[in-house]
């Protein structure tokens, strides 16, 4: 008996093929891709992390203006 694949991570279906989690975007050929990110937008392989768009993807990582901690980025 082989073991070799035990360590391998289970398949992951592409993001691609998932909607966006934040604006429902579904990916067709030619469109903007998706990714596996984290809350603040960090790229992660985290099977259970959210699918984002690129242009949700941007928004994640740099929070519209309005954020209410009255944190300053600048
Ligand atoms: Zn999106």
């Amino acid at each position: 008996m082989s073991e070799v694949g035990k360590d391998f991570p289970e398949p992951r279906p592409h993001p691609n093929t998932l909607p966006c989690a934040d604006c429902g975007h579904v990916w067709f050929e030619g469109e903007r891709r998706h990714q596996y990110v984290e809350a603040d937008g960090t790229i992660t392989i985290e099977q259970d992390a959210d699918v984002v768009c690129q242009l949700c993807h941007v928004k994640r990582t740099r929070p519209v203006s309005g954020g209410d901690e009255g944190v300053k980025y600048w």
